[in-house]
Parts: structure tokens; C-alpha cells; sequence
């Protein structure tokens, strides 16, 4: 519940907008958890329409915000442009898809997107980021870190090499055999992505969930070989270089909070789904409270016993915004 809803269907709306307000910036609301009955202004992104173009390599679609983004992955299948069945089945708009730079089964959206348009709160006007300027990284963009609430994305622009890839390279889609006819590969991909998706992750309608809670954390190569002295069969995949030029790894949040047995934990209406550690499912009859609790215990068991800091991926609104809920923040409001 909020103080007051602005949809916006047509970007212009947002000049008349008074930003003066504390508000915050919503797509679908899937990845975003409210602790209590938010007190300002809720900007609902509700604007639609998709333009295509092509030359003789690429085809470009300019895509509103408001758009849903699964429906976007099965339009654009349908109509041979291939490269989003891998992130199929994600809720949530357009608009949102760069903020967090959604990813799975091996291909990260970043990897399509060609520019974002947006309306500069302060400014008061609209601009293009082109892919280069967006800072993407693994569930991460310059719209959560230094455009957050200054920057309301409008537009989204695509662009498909007509010259298509699959991206075989998630355990289970491995053993997908390839036709040869890339439309057809492509629809087995996303095939198969959903059949994973829908056994693996609970229905956000059945169960209210907002799918992983935490992201997976980053550690550096030391860390790493004092991790696998205890525990050798510990998961990780090698990301590249921090900005120290140290080796570091990605770990899987849910394999941590599964060694720590939480699977199945609960504090009042809320649980760690006894199927996929890293999902927090609400049954209900639970507060702001005790949301808050449950993050700060998983995230203090897995640092007392694997010394590995967890945050969480979802954004967390409480009565005066957003806040961050960390072991050394509590909770942190409104300085995000
Ligand atoms: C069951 C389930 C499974 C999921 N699986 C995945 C997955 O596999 N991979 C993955 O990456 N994510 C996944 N998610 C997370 C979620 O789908 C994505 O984060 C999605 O992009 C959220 O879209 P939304 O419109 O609901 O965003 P919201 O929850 O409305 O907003 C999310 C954030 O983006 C900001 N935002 C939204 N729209 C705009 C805009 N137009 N301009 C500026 N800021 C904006 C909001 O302020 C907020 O901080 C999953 C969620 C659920 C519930």
C-alpha cells in the first residue's frame, strides 16, 4: 500500500510529475518487497508499444517499459528474432530488466541491449544510455548504483544478431540435441527453460515470493582456497578480475544456505523453500518485522559459517523508502 499511484502510460506524463515528493519507481513489483505501508508516491512505468527495424546484420527493437518481459521473449520467438529464450519465464516489465541486468541460465540481458531511454528527474529531461554507459555487470547497473531514483527508464532498445548462437552452456540445457533449423533450436531452448523454471520455482502467484532473495556472492581467490579446505565440493565459477586485478569467483547463495541446513526455516508466516534454498516463500500473517529477521539470520549464519557476506537481491521498500538490510546496517532506510 502507498500513499498515492501515478501510472504512466505515455513518458511525457513524467514531466508533470512533482518529484518533490519522496516516491519510488516501480515496474510489475516482482523483485521488490514492501515491510510496511510505504508513506510517498508510487510511479507505476505502465507505457507500451514495441518498434522493430533491421538492417542486413541486426534487427533493433525499441521496446516501451511498461511492456511485460516474458510476453516480450515469446513475441519476439514467434517472430524468428532469436536470443532472449534463455530468460524466458523472468516476471516482471522491460523497463526493469536493465536495473538489475536480469540474467539466467547462462546469458545475462546486457547482452542484447543496445541503449536505455529515460527521464532525468533532476534534469527534467530525456536522455539515451548506450550499452556501454549502462555499467552492467552480474545483477547490477548504473540505474541501482548512481542513477538509482534519478533516472526513470522509458524505452528500451534491443539489437539481435540475425546471425544467432545458442547458449548451451547451464548444466541441463546441455543436453538439448540442435535441429540445425535455428528457429526450431531456439523454441527448444525456451522449452525447456520453462519446463525448468516451473519445477524449480514456486509460482509467485500460488505462493507470493519474489524468486531469489539473495545475490550470489563474490569472493576473491584467497577466500576461495580457505573455503575449499572445509568444504571442496563447494560450488564456484571464476567471473573474471576485481578492480585489484585479483582472481575472483561467484558462489551459489542457495548451495550456502542449504549446507547451513535452513532449508525449510521459518519465522512466522515466512520460509526458505524446502525446494530452492534461495527462494523466501510468504504464507502469510507475517510483518515487516519478521522479513527483516529472516534476512539478518540467514545472512549471520552464513557468515559465521562460511565467513561470506550475503546481500539481497531484492529491493526491500519500508515507510519512508528503500533500505538495505545488512548484518553491520540493520536497516538502512532511505539512503539508497
Ligand atoms: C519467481 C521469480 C523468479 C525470478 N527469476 C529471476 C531470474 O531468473 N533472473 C533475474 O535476473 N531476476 C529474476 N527475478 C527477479 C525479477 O523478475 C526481475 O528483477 C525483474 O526485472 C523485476 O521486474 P519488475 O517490473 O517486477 O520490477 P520491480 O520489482 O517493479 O522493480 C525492481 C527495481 O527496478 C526499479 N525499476 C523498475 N522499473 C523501472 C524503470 N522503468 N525505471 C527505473 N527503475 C525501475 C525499481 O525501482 C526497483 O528498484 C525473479 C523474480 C521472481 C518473483
Amino acid at each position: 500500500m502507498a500513499q498515492d499511484v501515478i501510472e504512466i502510460s505515455k513518458s511525457e506524463q513524467l514531466n508533470q510529475v512533482d518529484f518533490n515528493i519522496p516516491f519510488i519507481i516501480l515496474g510489475e513489483g516482482s523483485n521488490t518487497v514492501f515491510l510496511n505501508d510505504y508513506s510517498g508516491l508510487v510511479i507505476s512505468m505502465k507505457n507500451s508499444g514495441i518498434e522493430k527495424t533491421q538492417d542486413e546484420k541486426f534487427i533493433y527493437l525499441n521496446v516501451a517499459a511498461g511492456e511485460n518481459w516474458h510476453a516480450l521473449v515469446c513475441s519476439t520467438l514467434a517472430e524468428g528474432i532469436l536470443g532472449l529464450e534463455n530468460l524466458a519465464l523472468i516476471p516482471g516489465s522491460v523497463g526493469a530488466a536493465p536495473v538489475q541486468n536480469i540474467g539466467a541460465y547462462g546469458v545475462e540481458v546486457q547482452k542484447f541491449i543496445n541503449y536505455v531511454k529515460g527521464y532525468d528527474i533532476n534534469q527534467k529531461r530525456f536522455y539515451t544510455l548506450l550499452n556501454e554507459q549502462c555499467e552492467f555487470a552480474y545483477r547490477e547497473s548504473i540505474f541501482k548504483g548512481e542513477l538509482n531514483q534519478k533516472f526513470i527508464i522509458t524505452e528500451v532498445g534491443f539489437k539481435f544478431n540475425k546471425s544467432w548462437q545458442p547458449e548451451l552452456t547451464y548444466g541441463p540445457l546441455k543436453q538439448i540435441s540442435l535441429t540445425g533449423s535455428n528457429k526450431e533450436d531456439a523454441k527448444q531452448i525456451f522449452n525447456q527453460v520453462v519446463t525448468i523454471r516451473e519445477e524449480k520455482l514456486p509460482d509467485p502467484k500460488k505462493i507470493p515470493n519474489a524468486g531469489s532473495f539473495f545475490k550470489n556472492p563474490i569472493i576473491t581467490n584467497l577466500q576461495l582456497q580457505a573455503l575449499l579446505k572445509d568444504y571442496p565440493e563447494i560450488p564456484h565459477y571464476p567471473v573474471g578480475l576485481n578492480s585489484k586485478n585479483i582472481k575472483i569467483y561467484k558462489l551459489a547463495a542457495g548451495w550456502l544456505i542449504d549446507q547451513a541446513q535452513l532449508k525449510g526455516f521459518k519465522i512466522a508466516g515466512i520460509e526458505v523453500n524446502p525446494q530452492q534454498a534461495l527462494v523466501l516463500l510468504n504464507h502469510g500473517g507475517s510483518s515487516g518485522d519478521d522479513i527483516i529477521q529472516m534476512i539478518l539470520t540467514i545472512q549471520h549464519t552464513i557468515r559465521a559459517k562460511f565467513s561470506v557476506e550475503l546481500d539481497h537481491e531484492v529491493r526491500i521498500i519500508d515507510t519512508d523508502g528503500e533500505c538495505k538490510i545488512s548484518l553491520s546496517n540493520l536497516c538502512l532506510k532511505g539512503k539508497l
